[in-house]
């Protein structure tokens, strides 16, 4: 067992550090403020990190699960909003190569990767159909060779700028999730419309909106997978996708711990009993080792999903175990540092609003647990 990346994991683990920090932290502020990050996401596309485990052929780094992990948590320690925008691009992109056929690769790949589409999304969240995603009820009916989509989706990442969204529609609803099918959506096809903003306590920069599609025609070459596959393509997207956010939750945590322990540091030079009390102590050592355990448990699930091996319940353990770890981080980091942290601007506050929704989003911490859970019964 190895407790450390491999060279080529190392060196792209090293470009999102050094994109990090010349791109995202200097706009951090301004994306937080509710300005998406498109000079950034430019930027990103030409350090192949919007393809992180896609092939350098289609413009990516060519990268392992455990790579990908590794750079999302650099990236999401200088800017979530940006981070969670190319987690989902990523994942959009991960999907076209499990599923997609060579015409699919070829039209969106290079285009997702490069930042020319500035983003992929995922649309399978409706009103009334989150946590049970199964009861989606936005529908895809057959018409010759064409399907017509109708119906609507709530709280898209980027569903307002992506050049190819990834929607999940009944197209058999007697059939239950093996009546789901993924298809491809263009924002340009007659149909489709962007509706709400929606107003976040965190995650400012990043796009939230809900989607309408009406009597959209969408050519057979649009279905990603087979009839009656959306399901598994969603859940294979989620199985990754939790790794993703379970990192990039991380990397605000760690953050959080950073910037905690070089303000308690400057006030142990000011005042000899603060800061390097032993309560503070302890609390940061607890911030620390819940960080690391959590950490272990995603590239658990990473190394399980490289190996081409079943990682769902895994990959629940670690998305639950990593942002709560990173919510007790942030919280904890909060107490510690006092009025300065609770400063808008100041990276603790962003994080501590930016981390919260890491529990609800791609599957809340209940979810998860019922998939853990679940996952337990049947070992039985
Ligand atoms: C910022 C943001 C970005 C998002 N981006 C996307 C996106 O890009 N694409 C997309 O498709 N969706 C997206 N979502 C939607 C997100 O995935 C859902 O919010 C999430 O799945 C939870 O669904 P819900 O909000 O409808 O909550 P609900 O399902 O209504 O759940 C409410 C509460 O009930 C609990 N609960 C529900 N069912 C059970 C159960 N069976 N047992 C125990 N407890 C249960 C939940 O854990 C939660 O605490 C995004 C959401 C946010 C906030």
């Amino acid at each position: 067992m190895q407790f450390r990346l491999n060279q080529e994991d190392s060196e792209i683990a090293a470009i999102a550090r050094q994109a990090a920090a010349d791109h995202l932290a200097p706009r951090a502020l301004v994306t937080d403020s509710g300005v998406f990050p498109r000079e950034s996401i430019a930027a990103l596309g030409a350090a192949g990190l919007l393809g992180i485990k896609i092939d350098r052929e289609f413009g990516g780094l060519g990268g392992s699960t455990l790579a990908y992990v590794a750079a999302i948590a650099e990236l999401a320690g200088a800017c979530a909003s940006t981070t969670v925008t190319v987690a989902v691009t990523n994942m959009v992109a991960d999907m076209l190569v499990r599923f997609g056929t060579e015409h699919q690769k070829r039209r969106h790949l290079v285009n997702l990767t490069s930042g020319r589409y500035l983003a992929g999304s995922f649309a399978l969240s409706e009103s009334g159909a989150g946590s049970d995603a199964g009861s989606l009820t936005t529908r895809a009916d057959r018409h010759g060779d064409h399907w017509m989509l109708n119906g609507s989706k709530l709280w898209i990442t980027s569903g307002d700028v992506a050049g190819v969204i990834l929607v999940m529609a009944k197209t058999d609803p007697t059939k239950g999730t093996r009546g789901i099918t993924a298809f491809l959506v263009e924002p340009t096809m007659p149909g489709f419309a962007v509706g709400r903003h929606e107003e976040k306590l965190g995650l400012r920069g990043s796009s939230t909106v809900s989607l309408s599609f009406q009597d959209v025609m969408l050519p057979d070459t649009a279905r990603l997978g087979a009839l009656g596959q959306g399901f598994e393509v969603a859940m294979t997207a989620l199985d990754g996708g939790r790794c993703g956010i379970g990192a990039q939750a991380l990397g605000m945590g760690y953050a959080a711990l950073r910037e905690t322990s070089s303000i308690l540091a400057a006030r142990a030079q000011v005042d000899k009993a603060q800061g390097t009390d032993q309560l503070a102590q302890f609390r940061l050592a607890d911030m620390a080792l819940r960080l690391d355990a959590a950490w272990l448990l995603v590239q658990k699930a990473a190394w399980l999903r490289d190996q081409g091996r079943k990682m769902t319940k895994e990959a629940a353990m670690a998305k639950v175990a990593a942002t709560e770890a990173a919510n007790f981080a942030c919280q904890l980091a909060m107490q510690l540092a006092g009025a300065q942290a609770f400063d808008d601007s100041s990276v603790i506050a962003r994080n501590w609003r930016d981390v919260r929704v890491s529990r609800i989003y791609e599957g809340t911490s209940e979810i998860q647990r019922l998939v853990i859970a679940r996952s337990l019964a049947m070992a039985v």
